[in-house]
Protein backbone atom coordinates (compact mmCIF):
# COMPACT_ATOMS: atom_id res chain seq x y z
CA UNK A 1 0.00 0.00 0.00
CA UNK A 2 1.27 3.48 -1.01
CA UNK A 3 1.70 6.23 2.21
CA UNK A 4 0.48 9.04 0.28
CA UNK A 5 0.65 12.70 2.03
CA UNK A 6 -3.30 13.44 2.89
CA UNK A 7 -3.85 16.92 0.94
CA UNK A 8 -7.02 17.22 3.53
CA UNK A 9 -9.52 17.40 0.74
CA UNK A 10 -11.92 16.31 3.46
CA UNK A 11 -13.63 13.89 0.51
CA UNK A 12 -13.78 10.84 2.88
CA UNK A 13 -15.47 13.12 5.50
CA UNK A 14 -18.15 13.52 2.89
CA UNK A 15 -18.60 10.34 0.98
CA UNK A 16 -18.74 7.37 2.43
CA UNK A 17 -21.43 5.74 5.42
CA UNK A 18 -19.51 6.18 8.58
CA UNK A 19 -20.62 4.13 10.89
CA UNK A 20 -18.42 4.35 14.68
CA UNK A 21 -18.86 2.55 18.19
CA UNK A 22 -19.77 2.99 21.95
CA UNK A 23 -16.01 3.03 22.75
CA UNK A 24 -15.78 6.14 20.26
CA UNK A 25 -18.45 7.91 21.85
CA UNK A 26 -16.44 7.48 25.12
CA UNK A 27 -13.07 8.54 23.41
CA UNK A 28 -15.00 11.62 22.31
CA UNK A 29 -18.49 13.05 24.22
CA UNK A 30 -19.27 15.15 21.35
CA UNK A 31 -20.48 11.50 19.04
CA UNK A 32 -23.61 11.26 21.63
CA UNK A 33 -25.25 14.83 21.00
CA UNK A 34 -23.86 15.35 17.49
CA UNK A 35 -24.44 11.82 15.58
CA UNK A 36 -27.43 9.56 15.29
CA UNK A 37 -27.75 6.58 16.97
CA UNK A 38 -28.45 3.96 14.41
CA UNK A 39 -31.95 1.59 14.85
CA UNK A 40 -30.69 -1.11 17.68
CA UNK A 41 -31.79 -4.30 14.84
CA UNK A 42 -28.70 -2.98 13.06
CA UNK A 43 -26.08 -2.01 15.59
CA UNK A 44 -23.05 -4.43 16.48
CA UNK A 45 -19.73 -3.74 18.44
CA UNK A 46 -18.49 -1.74 16.33
CA UNK A 47 -21.29 0.40 14.84
CA UNK A 48 -23.66 2.31 17.67
CA UNK A 49 -23.54 5.97 16.10
CA UNK A 50 -23.54 7.06 12.29
CA UNK A 51 -21.88 10.28 11.50
CA UNK A 52 -22.61 10.39 8.09
CA UNK A 53 -25.02 10.59 5.81
CA UNK A 54 -27.69 12.32 8.55
CA UNK A 55 -29.90 14.38 7.20
CA UNK A 56 -29.18 17.81 6.16
CA UNK A 57 -25.16 17.07 6.72
CA UNK A 58 -23.11 17.04 3.54
CA UNK A 59 -20.54 15.81 5.54
CA UNK A 60 -19.81 14.12 9.29
CA UNK A 61 -20.87 17.23 11.52
CA UNK A 62 -17.38 17.12 13.14
CA UNK A 63 -16.06 18.38 9.32
CA UNK A 64 -15.00 22.22 9.70
CA UNK A 65 -15.89 24.92 7.16
CA UNK A 66 -11.82 24.40 6.42
CA UNK A 67 -12.27 20.45 5.61
CA UNK A 68 -10.71 19.93 8.70
CA UNK A 69 -11.58 17.69 11.19
CA UNK A 70 -12.90 19.79 14.09
CA UNK A 71 -11.99 16.19 16.60
CA UNK A 72 -8.62 14.98 15.26
CA UNK A 73 -7.11 14.28 18.95
CA UNK A 74 -10.55 11.88 19.68
CA UNK A 75 -11.88 11.30 15.93
CA UNK A 76 -13.50 7.76 15.74
CA UNK A 77 -10.99 4.46 14.66
CA UNK A 78 -12.16 4.54 11.46
CA UNK A 79 -11.47 7.92 10.88
CA UNK A 80 -7.87 6.42 12.35
CA UNK A 81 -7.76 2.92 10.01
CA UNK A 82 -8.58 5.37 6.91
CA UNK A 83 -5.44 5.49 4.76
CA UNK A 84 -4.43 8.66 2.18
CA UNK A 85 -3.75 6.97 -0.63
CA UNK A 86 -5.73 4.29 -0.46
CA UNK A 87 -7.59 3.02 -2.91
CA UNK A 88 -11.22 4.16 -0.68
CA UNK A 89 -9.17 7.06 -0.72
CA UNK A 90 -8.85 7.67 -4.30
CA UNK A 91 -12.75 6.63 -4.85
CA UNK A 92 -13.47 9.38 -2.49
CA UNK A 93 -11.75 12.20 -4.12
CA UNK A 94 -13.41 10.61 -7.29
CA UNK A 95 -16.95 11.49 -5.98
CA UNK A 96 -16.03 14.64 -5.37
CA UNK A 97 -14.85 15.39 -8.86
CA UNK A 98 -10.80 15.75 -7.65
CA UNK A 99 -7.83 13.41 -8.96
CA UNK A 100 -6.70 10.96 -7.37
CA UNK A 101 -3.22 12.51 -4.87
CA UNK A 102 0.02 12.49 -7.16
CA UNK A 103 1.22 9.51 -5.23
CA UNK A 104 -1.56 7.48 -6.53
CA UNK A 105 -1.02 8.16 -9.97
CA UNK A 106 0.51 6.04 -12.16
CA UNK A 107 3.92 7.75 -12.94
CA UNK A 108 4.39 9.01 -16.45
CA UNK A 109 7.34 6.81 -17.35
CA UNK A 110 5.25 3.54 -16.36
CA UNK A 111 2.36 5.14 -18.28
CA UNK A 112 4.59 5.21 -21.31
CA UNK A 113 5.69 1.64 -20.79
CA UNK A 114 4.42 -1.28 -22.49
CA UNK A 115 2.04 -3.87 -20.97
CA UNK A 116 4.33 -6.37 -20.95
CA UNK A 117 8.37 -6.17 -20.97
CA UNK A 118 8.88 -9.26 -23.09
CA UNK A 119 10.02 -8.38 -26.70
CA UNK A 120 9.20 -10.31 -29.87
S1 LIG B 1 -14.64 12.46 12.73
FE1 LIG B 1 -13.21 13.79 11.67
S2 LIG B 1 -11.96 12.43 10.39
FE2 LIG B 1 -13.80 11.28 11.01
S3 LIG B 1 -15.25 11.57 9.32
FE3 LIG B 1 -15.64 13.17 10.87
S4 LIG B 1 -14.46 14.95 10.21
FE4 LIG B 1 -13.67 13.14 9.13
S1 LIG C 1 -9.86 11.56 0.74
FE1 LIG C 1 -7.69 11.05 0.99
S2 LIG C 1 -6.62 13.01 0.62
FE2 LIG C 1 -8.77 13.51 1.03
S3 LIG C 1 -8.86 13.92 3.26
FE3 LIG C 1 -9.37 11.74 2.93
S4 LIG C 1 -7.40 10.68 3.17
FE4 LIG C 1 -6.93 12.84 2.83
Amino acid sequence: MTAAACDRCGACCRTFPILVSIGDARREPRIESEALRIEEWQRSQEWEFRLHPLPFNRGCPFLSGDDSCSVYDTRPSVCRAFEAGSPECAEARRRIGLQPLLSQRPREADARAPAASSTS
